[in-house]
Parts: structure tokens; C-alpha cells; sequence
């Protein structure tokens, strides 16, 4: 007799179609055809292009090229709108997201089936996850809306916002960037993908139904050219932007030195390791949700199957029968898994990789089962045996195309992980939390799942680390994203309490020094030549002259992993003090004299972001009390070279060292509220070397207000003094000596600031840059940290290095670290 099992298993599935309709009358009520969604209308349909349902080959709509000019109405609707949108407040704001996110579930079911329809993903997943998230990710930012005023206390919107998102999950990807946005304060102007322009259009008129003020959300639609429009326009204060790297490194360059803010989150080529004491048939479960979820045309995709090797065999067998009973088909059959792919340029993208897979020499394997010939789709695919070099194994396929390789320990799982240039997720499968746990931190990636993966919520953080980008979306990091602080409104205390009259001269110090400064970086480059032949005779008659020249005559070497160094070029800088009299020389530092500096604090940094907080923070102590005993000393050096006054100056040093000393251990992380069965971990981890070039006033507050939050979080830093009076910091060094600061982990490089910072944005081991020098600088660096799509922070506008609310705090440690999400599900 046939069991019910055998039924079960042989039973073949009828179709279960999810009816078009809704989505269908929406599109007649327009006639398909569209114009852009500009100031709360539409507006006329122009120069249209054919949106297409990948998975009929069919013309579903029309939509409109976006020109320059349609940009720039879009833009001056957003900034029109934006001052009522301001001053509607958290409160006000909050409503209106709220609204939003009722009008997303009541319109739940045409969102869904219209996505399907533009997109060619299954309706299981646009009804079941990306339409609730949609709700969700409004939800949560009405919430954030409320508390701004409060949780982002000195904080406001950062403007107009240009937000460019790109196809595979079009109407999630708008509600990543739209809720915290407008939850800041912030008005839109959104370019929804050329494949995929339908639910953003869908979705702002359904806004505008909802009450959203006119203005505030602007639709654009268009092609890459439409996006760079925008990324162009002046009048456009924020860029977020959503897609591949190689996009994501022209607009970096094409921002740069334009003050505006910019989040990238850009592609991956995530890991999904397996160990060998893993649950395999969750696995099995957890790569058909990492690779074959949305046909693998996700950025965080596990594409990367890492096992170990005792089970390799035994996890593919496996594999390849789940494989065989995955469902492709219609994407509005509700029975089906795998829908199709998102265009015909897309399907021809992934053939061509996966040619160049099976050349390479890797094994390739399909399920038996014919996959349609009509339409955009692509079958689940395997490549085992694949070298970690090859292309597969390296380039963003974007498809459903899983690679494997094996792997025998966890060091050199880590290692595999690790070999790419992103890092954007990973999923670690061990029944061991142990070791699950001790794997997870090693991972670079801003986001790891354990024994799971492709977790979203709007409660945590989403985004890169390296090549993947930068910036976060979602939970409380995402919101400053789209926040700046108030100029003038810090509300900061000054640091050195109680010494009043001390701080009020040498703020007046240091501003008239900032000019004095400026001017004396400027002419710096102009004295180097006349340096390199001064006269040694010349430099003791100055130095001899007793009634102006306490100080002691010697040329300051450079300070690298620990020991102090000779310039390579042999050449060296005279630095003058505030009087003009010759104070010294320092080394002219070059493009080697960075890279040594580099390699040192890469040899320091596994070390010293591991130590505890508690140790880091004992470091920054005891660097303080040694400052602070030779306080006259220092004093004297800053009074000579800035003429402001230097004992106000050390003071606040000490203060500051004491603040990160403070930090050290308390910079916590978080742990999210997620609606899971679990936890999600937010740890703020350090970003690795981070090149620092200071600020020409205040030249040792400036260089130890950076400095020490970024050795404070577990970074190690190559630090490029003031040009003007590198003096400070070079003398610094031996502080830092008879402080226990391990070899490595301060790197100090004299020279011509605005070269090296640029040799710095340009090294592929430097993790990240700050700049505070000229706006040319920063427009320099900004330009060459898209080589590794480094994080940057450059400012030209002097800061008041005195004032604690400008010249400290949470925000140089927000700078400092990076947010790993690590998911921990647990019960039975
Ligand atoms: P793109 O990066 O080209 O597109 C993303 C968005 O940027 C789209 O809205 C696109 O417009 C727009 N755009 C394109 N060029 C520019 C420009 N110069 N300035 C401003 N905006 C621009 O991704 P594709 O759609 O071309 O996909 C190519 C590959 O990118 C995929 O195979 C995949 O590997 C990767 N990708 C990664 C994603 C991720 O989430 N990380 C998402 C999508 C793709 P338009 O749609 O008109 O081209």
C-alpha cells in the first residue's frame, strides 16, 4: 500500500497563482505610462523607456528618463520643502512615518504582487519579507523620529537627500534610505533602478495619499546618467547610494572635496562556513535561504560556501538533493521558490561567469529538472572544488550561483573568509557557541549571522566594512547617516575647568595662531629648499642668541614602530616659531617613510585591538601623567612655536588623554531588539590603521585629540603632525616612549602634510583617513581613498580643538570604530 510519505513525496504541486490584479489596476489608472513624482504630482510623461516583467518577457509600463532638468525641479521641490519639514519637529515627523507604514500594510498585497511583477521575484518573498520590513523599517524610524530630539541631542537633519538604490529589492532598499531620512528631518530626491522604477513610484503617491507633505519625497526615474545628475547637483547636501562597488568608486570620486555626506553600501561576496560539528540539515536550509533567495541577487548573498573538509562531501550530497526539489517558476505562484532573474542583461552576466567557472577548471552541477526557456531565469547552480583565486570565487556573480571550497581549521577558515576584498556579511554554522563566537569577531564584515543568515531588521545596522562601503542603515547608527551636528549650538564645555581666565586667552591664541598658522603652512613648502642648503652656522647664531632662545638646537626624527627614524629622503624641514626665529628642523617625510609607518602599525594592530579596554585605557593614563610632568617643557615648545599659550594648551592635552583614557572601556556596544529568538550583538569594533593628519592650530592638542580616540577603540595610527609645528608632536615621541605604548601602535611622519595624506588615502593597507587641512586637501584625499573604498573624515573648517563639545567626545569615537551586527539565534 503507498504511505503517506510516498504520497507526500511523489505529489506533484498544482499552480497557486496570486492574482495581478490589483497591481494591473493601478497600472491603467495611469495608462502604464508615468512622469517623475516631483512636488507631491506627477509630472508629464517624457522621454519614456519600457519597463519590463522579467519573467514574461512583457512590457509592462512606461517610464520617464530623467533629464538635468527634471533633477533640478526635483531638488528645488525637496529644498522647498525642506524648512516645514524641519520645523514640523520629532514629534510631527513621527506621525507621518507612522502613517506611512499603516499605508504600506493596508496596500500590503498590490506592493507585493507589483513588485513581483517589476522585479521577477517570488511573491513569497515580496509578501512575506520585503513588504513587512517595509512596514517595519517606518515603523521603527517613527519611533526614532520621537526621540530625536533627545537621543540626538545637538543634532539636525543633514538636508536635501540624493538617494540612488539599485533593483533586487527595490521597495526595501527606498525604505531603508526614506524612513531614517525623513525621520531626521531630511527631504528626498530618490532614483529608484532603471529595471525596477514601479513601487517607489507606487509608493509615493500612496504617500502623498497618507498626508506626506508636498516636496518632501521626490521620485526620479532614469538611468545611471539620471544618477549621476544628482550626485552632481550642488544643491544637494547628502548622497546614499546602494549598489556595486565599481558604481559606488565614481560617485566617491565624484563627491569628493564637495562637502556633501555620503553612505555607500556596495556589493559582497559574503562567506558561509560550515564546520564540521554543524546541525547539516539546517544548513542545507540556511544556503537555500543565503544563495538561492532571490535568485543570489542579494549584495549580503552567501556565495562563498566555506566547509570543512571531513564533511565536504557529505554537505554537497545533501545540497544537491535539496536542489533538486527547489521550485522555479512564475514569481506570482505562490508555491514557487525561485523566481526569475531581474533582466536579460543580468542572465547573460551570470552565464558568462559561470562559463568562465566551468574553464577555470571547477565542478559544475545543475539540478536535473528543466528550468523555463521563456523568460529571465537561471537554475540553482553549484561549483565545488573551486580555487579560492579563481574568478568565481572572487567577483560578484549576483546570481544563483554557489561556490564552495574546503577548509581544515578555523584559522584558515578565517583566512578564506577574509580573502576578499569585501565585507559585507558571513554566516558561521557550529553547534559550538564557542567557537562560533571566537570565529565571528575575526571576520571582516559588518554583519555575521550565526547558524543563520539574510536576517534584516530595521532595529540593526546594515553595511560594510572595506570594499563593501561605508555607513550603516538601520537601528540608532543608520540614523547618522542623514544627521549633522549643530554648528554653534554644541553647548560644549570648554576643557581645564576652573582656569577661566587661562582658557579665555588661549582661545583668543588659538584662533589668532590659526591665521599665523595657516599663513606658515603655506610658506613651509617654500622654506624646504632653503632648509636643505641652510647653513649650519647660520642655525646656532640664531640658537645662540640666549635672550630669545631657550630651546635646544636638533633636528626631530620621525617616530616609526616604536623606534625614532631618519627620513628616507635625507632631506629635512626648518621650522620656525611664531617670531619667525628658527626652531628647529624636522625630517622631510616621504612616500617610504609611510609605507615603513604602515607596515608598523599593521605588525602592532593584532596586538593592541585585542588588549582589553582597561588596559588601553591604563596606556592613555599614564601617556597623560607623563605630559603632565614635563608641562613647562611642552609649554614652552608650544608657546614658542604658536605664540598662544602653551601651558593652556598641555592642560588640555592632559584633559583629553584622561577623557579617552575614560572611554576606554565604555565605548560599549549594544544589544538590538530584534524580532528574533536571540540576540543581535552591535559591536563597535576598531577600523584598523587609520592614517591621522592633524590640524595646523593647536598642533599637539589637535594631534592628540585625534590621535587618542582612534588608539583608544584598539586602532593603531600613522599620524602626520601639524606641517607648521611639527615640534609638538615630534618631542611627543619620547613621551610616548616612557608610557608603554606598545612599538606600532602611534607612528609619527613629518613632512609636507597634504603629499603624504595623499599617499596615505592612496595605500590599500591604510584603512581609513581623517584630514583636517585645506579644502584642496580634502578634496585630495577624498578622490584617492576610492582605490579601497577607504572611510574618510576630512575637514577644512577649523575646529575649536579647547571647546569639549567640539574637540572630544562620542562622535571622534563613532569615527573610530565600525558596528558589527552579530545575530546569535538560540533555543531548540
Ligand atoms: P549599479 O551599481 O550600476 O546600479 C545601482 C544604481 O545606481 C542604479 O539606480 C543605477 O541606475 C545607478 N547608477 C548607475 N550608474 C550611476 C552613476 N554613474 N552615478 C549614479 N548612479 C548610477 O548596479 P547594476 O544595476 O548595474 O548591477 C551591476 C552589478 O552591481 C550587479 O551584477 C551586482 O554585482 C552589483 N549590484 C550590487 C547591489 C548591492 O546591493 N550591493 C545591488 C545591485 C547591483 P540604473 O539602474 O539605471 O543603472
Amino acid at each position: 500500500m503507498t504511505s503517506v510519505r510516498e504520497i507526500f513525496e511523489t505529489m506533484e504541486y498544482g499552480p497557486a497563482p496570486e492574482s495581478p490584479k490589483p497591481a494591473q489596476a493601478w497600472l491603467d489608472e495611469h495608462d502604464g505610462r508615468f512622469g517623475h513624482f516631483i512636488g507631491g504630482k506627477f509630472t508629464k510623461p517624457s522621454a519614456t523607456f519600457e519597463v519590463l516583467d522579467p519573467a514574461m518577457s512583457k512590457h509592462i509600463a512606461d517610464v520617464s528618463e530623467g533629464s538635468k532638468k527634471d533633477v533640478d525641479a526635483a531638488v528645488k521641490a525637496a529644498r522647498q520643502a525642506l524648512p516645514a519639514w524641519q520645523a514640523l519637529g520629532g514629534h510631527g515627523r513621527a506621525r507621518h512615518l507612522y502613517a506611512l507604514a499603516r499605508i504600506v500594510q493596508r496596500n500590503s498585497r498590490l506592493l507585493a504582487v507589483l513588485e513581483s511583477m517589476d522585479n521577477g521575484k517570488s511573491i513569497r518573498e515580496t509578501r512575506d519579507l520585503d513588504i513587512p520590513l517595509v512596514a517595519r523599517h517606518f515603523y521603527h524610524h517613527a519611533g526614532w523620529a520621537q526621540l530625536l530630539d533627545t537621543e540626538f541631542a545637538g543634532y539636525h537633519g543633514a538636508g536635501v537627500v540624493g538617494q540612488i538604490i539599485p533593483w533586487n529589492f527595490p521597495l526595501l532598499m527606498l525604505a531603508w534610505k526614506v524612513a531614517p531620512a525623513l525621520a531626521a528631518g531630511c527631504t528626498i530626491v530618490i532614483k529608484p533602478a532603471e529595471f525596477t522604477p514601479l513601487t517607489a513610484l507606487c509608493f509615493a503617491e500612496l504617500a502623498a495619499q497618507a498626508g506626506l507633505p508636498a516636496g518632501v519625497l521626490n521620485v526620479l526615474t532614469g538611468d545611471g546618467d539620471t544618477g549621476a545628475a544628482m550626485v552632481a547637483h550642488d544643491d544637494i547636501d547628502k548622497i546614499a547610494f546602494t549598489g556595486s562597488t565599481e558604481v559606488g568608486r565614481i560617485i566617491r570620486r565624484a563627491t569628493a572635496g564637495s562637502g556633501k555626506k555620503l553612505s555607500l553600501e556596495l556589493g559582497g561576496k559574503s562567506p558561509f562556513i560550515v564546520f564540521d560539528d554543524a546541525d547539516l540539515d539546517s544548513v542545507v536550509e540556511g544556503v537555500v535561504d543565503a544563495i538561492w533567495f532571490n535568485q543570489g541577487q542579494v549584495c549580503c548573498a552567501g556565495s562563498r560556501l566555506l566547509v570543512q573538509e571531513g564533511i565536504a562531501d557529505r554537505l554537497y550530497d545533501k545540497l544537491r538533493a535539496r536542489m533538486e526539489t527547489l521550485r522555479l517558476g512564475s514569481p506570482l505562484d505562490k508555491a514557487v521558490d525561485m523566481g526569475a532573474i531581474v533582466a536579460p542583461v543580468q542572465l547573460e552576466r551570470i552565464r558568462t561567469l559561470v562559463e568562465q567557472g566551468k574553464q577555470e577548471g571547477a565542478d559544475f552541477w545543475q539540478p536535473t529538472w528543466a528550468c523555463p526557456t521563456e523568460g529571465c531565469f537561471y537554475p540553482p547552480t553549484l561549483f565545488t572544488n573551486v580555487a579560492p583565486s579563481s574568478t568565481i570565487a572572487q567577483v560578484e556573480i549576483f546570481g544563483p550561483v554557489l561556490v564552495a571550497m574546503t577548509f581544515r581549521t578555523p584559522s584558515e577558515a578565517v583566512a578564506l573568509a577574509n580573502n576578499t576584498p569585501y565585507g559585507l556579511a558571513a554566516s558561521v554554522w557550529s553547534e559550538s557557541i564557542n567557537l562560533a563566537l571566537d570565529v565571528a569577531p575575526k571576520i571582516k564584515a559588518g554583519v555575521v549571522w550565526i547558524n543563520s543568515t539574510n536576517l534584516f531588521d530595521a532595529a540593526a545596522g546594515f553595511g560594510g566594512y572595506r570594499e563593501s562601503g561605508f555607513g550603516r542603515e538601520g537601528g540608532r547608527e543608520g540614523m547618522y547617516e542623514y544627521l549633522k551636528k549643530e554648528v554653534g549650538r554644541s553647548g560644549g564645555r570648554e576643557v581645564a575647568n576652573g582656569k577661566g581666565a587661562a582658557r579665555k586667552s588661549s582661545r583668543t591664541g588659538a584662533s589668532s595662531s590659526v591665521s599665523s598658522r595657516a599663513s606658515a603652512a603655506s610658506s613651509v613648502s617654500s622654506r624646504t629648499s632653503e632648509a636643505r642648503v641652510g647653513t649650519s652656522r647660520k642655525r646656532a647664531a640664531e640658537l645662540d642668541d640666549a635672550d630669545r632662545s631657550p630651546l635646544v638646537d636638533r633636528t626631530a626624527k620621525m617616530y616609526i614602530g616604536g623606534k625614532q627614524a631618519r627620513p628616507d629622503s635625507g632631506y629635512s624641514m626648518r621650522i620656525d616659531a611664531h617670531d619667525g626665529r628658527l626652531l628647529g628642523e624636522v625630517g622631510e617625510g616621504n612616500r617610504k617613510d609611510i609605507r615603513n609607518a604602515v607596515e608598523a602599525a599593521h605588525a602592532a594592530l593584532g596586538g593592541w585591538s585585542k588588549s582589553t579596554g582597561h588596559a588601553r585605557a591604563q596606556i592613555l593614563y599614564y601617556i597623560a601623567e607623563n605630559l603632565a610632568a614635563r608641562r613647562d617643557e611642552f609649554a614652552r615648545r608650544l608657546g614658542a612655536l604658536t605664540g598662544g599659550d602653551g601651558e593652556a594648551e598641555v592642560d588640555a592635552c592632559v584633559e583629553r588623554l584622561f577623557t579617552y583614557g575614560a572611554w576606554a572601556d565604555k565605548y560599549d556596544g549594544q544589544v538590538h531588539q530584534v524580532p528574533l529568538r536571540g540576540v543581535a550583538l552591535a559591536m563597535n569594533e576598531p577600523i584598523g590603521v587609520i592614517g591621522v593628519v592633524c590640524p595646523e592650530e593647536q598642533p599637539l592638542l589637535g594631534f592628540i585629540s585625534l590621535v587618542a580616540p582612534a588608539i583608544c577603540v584598539g586602532n593603531t595610527v600613522v599620524a602626520v603632525p601639524s606641517e607648521s609645528a611639527p615640534l609638538a608632536a615630534t618631542d611627543f615621541y619620547q613621551v610616548l616612549e616612557t608610557s608603554d605604548v606598545p612599538d606600532g601602535v602611534i607612528n609619527i611622519v613629518t613632512g609636507p602634510k597634504d603629499s603624504l595624506a595623499k599617499t596615505l588615502a592612496e595605500h590599500d593597507d591604510v584603512d581609513a583617513v581623517w584630514y583636517f587641512g585645506t579644502a584642496e586637501g580634502v578634496k585630495a584625499v577624498e578622490t584617492a581613498s576610492a582605490g579601497n573604498m577607504k572611510r574618510t573624515w576630512c575637514e577644512s573648517a577649523p575646529r575649536a580643538w579647547m571647546d569639549r563639545g567640539d574637540g572630544e567626545g562620542r562622535a571622534y569615537l563613532r569615527e573610530a570604530t565600525q558596528v558589527k551586527n552579530i545575530w546569535i539565534p538560540y533555543g531548540e
